[in-house]
């Protein structure tokens, strides 16, 4: 192989845990603490990062997305400006992972699980079922997300108020 192989991930993992600065707000619980982890997530060409403080982060990387505290969303090459390449520059996005990126876009989103595709495959449960917790005024609201593969959706059930953020976001008929 020559030098100009795929080159290897190169985060800095010293720059991805400073990502907020001396103190971040944990967005499992909320809580705002000094020793905070931070957890990349990547939907193809996006990544959402996000801060977790220590009693709540290996629940978080068991592959539910919380949105209660100090994030960010990035495409690739931010993110690899920013933190170090994360790997080889991604394909483009699935059908369903851009309809999951477009759900993270969204402030009100509070929770999602899986929150990606490649999570999603790892149930084996096809069509996929995403959970979501939204944040709709002062009210917390849910709805499940069932998508086929090819990001058809068979699904869509919850409150109304989640229901109709879920639709919003990937501007689906009301
Ligand atoms: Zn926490």
């Amino acid at each position: 192989m020559s030098g100009e192989a795929t080159p290897r991930a190169q985060v800095d993992p010293g720059a991805l845990e400073r990502a907020f600065g001396d103190r971040a707000r944990c967005n499992a619980c909320g809580v705002e603490v000094e020793r905070y982890r931070v957890i990349a997530l990547f939907l193809h060409d996006l990544a959402a990062v996000r801060a977790y403080c220590g009693g709540c982060y290996e629940a978080a990387c068991d592959g539910v997305y919380h949105a209660r505290g100090d994030g960010m969303l990035i495409d690739y090459h931010g993110f690899a400006s920013r933190f170090g390449a994360p790997g080889p520059p991604p394909p483009p996005a699935s059908r369903v992972d851009r309809m999951l990126g477009a759900l993270l876009r969204d402030a009100r989103l509070r929770r999602l699980a899986p929150p990606s595709e490649a999570l999603a495959r790892r149930a084996r449960c096809i069509p996929y079922r995403f959970a979501s917790e939204w944040l709709i005024g002062d009210r917390k609201s849910d709805a499940e997300l069932v998508l086929r593969p090819d990001g058809a959706v068979e699904r869509l059930a919850g409150d109304p108020a989640a229901c109709a953020a879920v639709r919003a976001a990937l501007g689906l008929p009301g």
